[in-house]
């Protein structure tokens, strides 16, 4: 929960009314953001309305950059909106060693503790004079060999093997210190307070808090103690654990839950540091695939846990050899449950893609803004490379849209969807039904969210932790796809919706677990099910995913019509739910309403045209798997990504009042908005659209 207290400081960083500029005489306003004061129409924001949106990109800089190299690189990236710098290339803070040791290799450059601080300094001095500010981008749990030897007692250890320290052999084979171990802690937030103290950097990415590698770490003595202190139980010794090889242990189940309880606990000792040096910092993570089953179970690491202590929610949209724009409902789906992640957060969540083409970066922009999320804008060199340059701004032709966006702040501010359709997304499903597979809970639920993305059906989604919050306030139909696993307290909110004239709807396993993979009585679970509205026995999801798309892998099967139709029709039964629909003669569009503290209203439209034609078009094809198999690579994302504007666009909305205001159609790249063609009955409000030829935003002021 957010104090007034933090919600101010959150609004000095990003907010960019004059009024709370001025709050703080440590903050000058960036020439961009000062634009914005100046704009027709721009209204002072009042003091606890959420933050504008994160335009990031990331600088690898050396130890010996120049105050006159830093200075050039921040009026560079302040004259193309950027407000947000992440630090790059002086990711291990750890490494401190005396002057004259020699480097070792390492996944990471090992640059001295001093060489970070003195360069860093250098780096926010200059992005701080620009207007920008600074997230140092760190590793954690991730040593090199030396250092691993200096401090044994700080690895993590097999469950099976607790002798001998851990080792994980990707990204050229890392050492692994423990997260719950109090000397790499303590030493870790000493280098953290450093380096705050030293350089005055705004906040902290911290990256690689991870048991690795697999899920039988840790086992250390320090984890063995946490756990027995937060759960009440003890783990197994070696030659038991080496027996766990399913979830139908309880206790199996009790340590993948506490490992992400760890993780966060993690977090939550660096905020309280941070709190007692320098409360404003900001604090985010590194976290990719919430939905999927491997980050949370198998590395312990789950950004749903670790929301509790941080500021800021980070999607890292990586999917191997993925194409982002081709897969882009699979990535609204995820954009959606870190959306869910930063629902009590001052800020709005941001996304990294990784995107192929200049007009792929364009559309990632416009996804991700369509989705409430800022963008860490990263183009030009392969996905998962390390090093040197990262971002659009250096590497492709300079892009108009920071710009565009930085001059409309009340389009991207703070926003919830506008809906009152939530989809339930259970942590507890994804973690405790079954190990390492996606098609239990993960692909069914994917299913029903990739099928009204592309239908453009308005939702948005409810994390099961958040249930007994008042998380359903405002919503009219639940949709719980799948969701084997149930707390009494969810299933007592649930039920209390649906008192309350909501309506639930359910499909195939349904809370026959509790919140731990326990079984639940047979008779409770059946008088719940029996309550809901409708509960279809088979879940359509899993048949109606869109998939990923990927370079190096023949096109996944395309959805099931008829079970999409399905997933559909609870929509059109239950249609009182919506509160807005787009048609589209010509072409698509991935349509999407946000509304924010204000009550502004947005309506967002992403222009997809063609997008998915190809993968459609193939379907059916015969297609061996393998080598001889269709690959994903031979559908083009080249410049022709979009090829038509989608025209001839209508839409429909729920309006109690005609709008105060004409309402304002702004097409990304095109200065002046215009009136758009509207007209108001009975508090439905209808809109017309010409064409959007790549991503418009209609303004509604309430
Ligand atoms: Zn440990």
């Amino acid at each position: 929960m957010h104090t007034g207290k933090e919600v101010i400081r959150w609004c000095r960083y990003f907010e960019p009314s004059g009024f709370l500029m001025r709050l703080s005489v440590k903050v000058s306003p960036p020439p961009i953001l000062s634009l914005a004061l100046i704009i027709p129409g721009f209204k002072t924001i009042p003091m606890i309305t959420p933050a504008s949106t994160i335009r990031a990109t990331s600088w690898g800089y050396t130890p010996d950059v120049t105050p006159e190299a830093a200075v050039a690189k921040a009026r560079a990236l302040a004259a193309a909106g950027v407000n947000l710098l992440l630090t790059e290339n002086n990711r291990y803070i750890l490494y401190n060693p005396r002057p004259g040791t020699p480097v070792p290799h390492f996944h990471f450059v090992a640059t001295h503790r001093r060489d970070i601080i003195a360069s860093t300094a250098v780096v926010t001095r200059a992005m701080h004079d620009a207007g920008l500010k600074v997230i140092h981008h760190v590793t954690s749990c991730y040593a090199s060999a030396d250092l691993a030897a200096l401090h044994p007692d700080w690895t993590q250890r097999d469950l099976r093997d607790p002798d001998k320290p851990l080792y994980f052999g990707d990204y050229g084979g890392v050492h692994l210190f423990c997260p719950t171990n109090p000397d790499f802690r303590h030493a870790f937030l000493d280098a953290l307070t450093e380096i705050t103290l030293a350089t005055d950097v705004d906040g902290w990415m911290i990256d690689e808090v991870e048991f690795l590698p697999d899920w039988f770490s840790c086992g250390c003595v320090h984890c063995r103690a946490a756990f027995h202190a937060t759960t009440g139980l003890t783990l197994p010794d070696p030659a038991a654990a080496a027996r766990w090889d399913d979830f139908s242990d309880p206790l199996r189940r009790a340590f993948i839950a506490w490992r992400m309880t760890a993780l966060a606990d993690f977090f939550a000792a660096v905020r309280q540091r941070l709190n007692d040096i320098r409360p404003d910092s900001i604090l985010t993570a590194c976290h990719a695939n919430i939905v999927d089953v491997w980050s949370a179970q198998y590395w312990g690491i789950d950004k749903i846990a670790l929301s509790r202590p941080l500021d800021l929610i980070f999607y890292e949209a990586y999917i191997r050899a993925g194409q982002a724009a081709r897969s882009w409902p699979r990535h609204a789906a995820e954009e959606a449950v870190y959306l869910a992640c930063a629902h009590r957060k001052t800020l709005p969540p941001f996304t990294l893609f990784y995107p192929k083409s200049q007009p792929e970066a364009d559309f990632c922009w416009a996804l991700a803004a369509s989705r409430g999320h800022g963008l860490w804008s990263w183009f030009g060199k392969p996905a998962g490379s390390m090093g040197g340059e990262h971002g659009a701004l250096a590497n492709a032709r300079s892009t108009p849209d920071f710009i565009w966006q930085s001059a409309r702040p009340q389009l991207f501010r703070r926003a919830e969807p506008h809906t009152r359709i939530a989809l339930l997304f259970s942590k507890a499903t994804r973690d405790m039904i079954s190990p390492m597979d996606n098609s239990a809970y993960i692909d069914p639920w994917a299913g029903w969210a990739t099928t009204l993305l592309e239908a453009n059906v308005g939702f948005r989604v409810v994390l099961d932790v958040h249930l007994s919050e008042g998380a359903l306030d405002g919503a009219t139909l639940l949709l719980m796809p799948d969701t084997a696993c149930l707390s009494d307290a969810a299933m007592g909110t649930i039920t209390r919706f649906r008192d309350a004239g909501g309506a639930v709807v359910a499909c195939g396993e349904t809370a026959t677990l509790d919140e731990t993979g326990a079984l639940r009585d047979e008779k409770q679970q059946k008088a719940f099910v029996a309550l809901l509205d409708l509960h279809m026995p088979q879940s359509p999801g899993a048949a109606a995913l869109r998939h990923y798309l990927r370079n190096d892998q023949p096109v996944p099967p395309q959805p099931d019509k008829e079970a999409r139709r399905q997933i559909l029709a609870v929509i059109e039964q239950f249609s009182a739910s919506n509160l807005w629909r787009v048609t589209c003669k010509e072409g698509s569009v991935a349509a999407n309403v946000l509304r924010d503290g204000t009550g502004l209203v947005t309506v967002h439209l992403v222009n997809t045209s063609g997008l998915m034609d190809a993968m459609d078009e193939m379907d059916g094809m015969d297609r061996p798997e393998g080598d001889g198999g269709k690959g994903a690579a031979d559908i083009a994302t080249s410049q022709t990504l979009i090829s038509q504007s989608a025209s001839g666009l209508t839409i429909e909305l729920e309006f109690p009042q005609p709008p105060a205001n004409p309402p304002q159609l702004h097409q990304v790249g095109i200065d002046a908005p215009i009136d758009c063609s509207h007209q108001w009955q009975a508090g439905r409000l209808t809109l017309q659209i010409p064409d959007v030829p790549r991503y418009a935003i209609i303004e509604l002021t309430p």
